[in-house]
């Protein structure tokens, strides 16, 4: 039995890329090791796992892909898999992965103390490790801060043909019709659809970054996207992407009501975890102070750890009220919010 494992783990490295040094990961026995499958896609993970391999002996093997891939996988592989951890960019994958039974229950001292309870699974199936608001971003030129107020607001008529957001098989927008579902139900989900779609600049194409751009070039007025993705613009090696991302304002939208919906990217020991006890060493270095001030610092995400503060940049934008929906509830209604963009004829 014994021997079989090492063989599927021998396999399995095949498909993996080592980060951080050291051994080539395909498991001898006394090999410290974790195997992360990851959809989070930003360059400065990279030095956090080298990090972390530097400062614990412990290899981090990644396997990159789309969450829905990652849970396929892991499906697939059952009792066989060489995944120790799940990380995703959504809360309602981490949702439907704990659903699946691919995910196993944690507890330890160490990450409540870390990541404050409206950032984790109150079953402890999952913690977030960062979160991100999906906000309004304006041009500075042809729209006053005044004419917002909330997602709900984008749908009047004086937005006609003024709107840019990227596609609704995109998770982010997934999760952001998730919670209008869980707060205002199907009805007034689909009201907003359509009032949306009416109000489209051009069809849905590209990432946030390229709606951001969008604005620069007048195609459109406002954008909804991530909050990280303008922390990096901004500070992109690219002339290109400052000056488009220097044509916007952001607004946090739903101030006055229930709040500006956030999503979190995080972290689950999957269910048949070979290397567990790496996996939690793992999870709670990721949400350590010095982990922490690498996602903001370097990704612009807003980190879940109090004792860190956000980027300089991000506080610049001021203090705003979140959402604050069970993030499971982004998994619970992702299905319905798949349909709801169907039938209202958001490709
Ligand atoms: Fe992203």
């Amino acid at each position: 039995m014994k021997q079989l494992y090492w063989l599927g783990m021998a396999a399995a490295a095949l498909m993996m890329t080592a980060c951080g040094g050291g051994n080539s990961g395909e498991g001898t026995a006394g090999d410290q090791v974790v195997n992360v499958y990851t959809h989070r896609h930003y360059d400065p993970d990279k030095e956090l796992f080298a990090r972390f391999t530097e400062e614990t002996g412990i290899q981090v093997n990644v396997v990159s892909a789309s969450a829905d891939e990652l849970i396929n996988k892991l499906q697939q592989e059952g009792e066989q898999s060489p995944a120790d951890v799940l990380i995703t960019v959504d809360a309602g994958r981490l949702y439907k992965a704990k659903e699946m039974g691919l995910l196993q229950k944690l507890s330890t001292d160490t990450l409540s103390q870390r990541i404050p309870s409206k950032f984790t699974d109150p079953d402890g199936y999952w913690y977030g490790l960062t979160y991100r608001a999906r906000v309004i971003a304006y041009s500075k030129d042809r729209v006053v801060a005044d004419s917002l107020k909330s997602y709900e607001g984008l749908t009047d008529p004086q937005w006609q043909g003024r709107i840019l957001i990227r596609s609704s098989s995109n998770l982010y927008n997934q999760s952001l019709l998730a919670s209008i579902i869980a707060t205002q139900g199907e009805e007034a989900a689909a009201q907003w659809t359509s009032g949306i779609v009416a109000n489209f600049a051009r069809l849905p194409k590209g990432n946030d970054r390229d709606q951001v751009k969008a604005i620069a070039s007048g195609e459109g007025d406002i954008a909804i996207v991530n909050t990280y993705y303008i922390g990096k613009m901004l500070t992109s090696d690219n002339p290109e992407e400052v000056k488009a991302a220097e044509a916007v304002a952001i607004f946090f939208p739903n101030q006055a009501d229930r709040g500006t919906h956030i999503n979190i990217s995080g972290a689950a020991v999957t269910a048949h975890a070979p290397n567990k006890d790496n996996a939690i060493r793992f999870i709670e270095y990721l949400a350590s102070k010095e982990a922490q001030a690498v996602f903001a610092e370097a990704n612009y995400e807003y980190p879940v750890n109090p004792a860190v503060p956000a980027a300089a940049l991000l506080q610049g934008w001021g203090e705003f009220k979140t959402d604050s929906l069970d993030l499971n509830m982004l998994g619970k209604y992702n299905a319905d919010a798949v349909r709801i963009f169907d039938e209202s004829g958001w490709k």
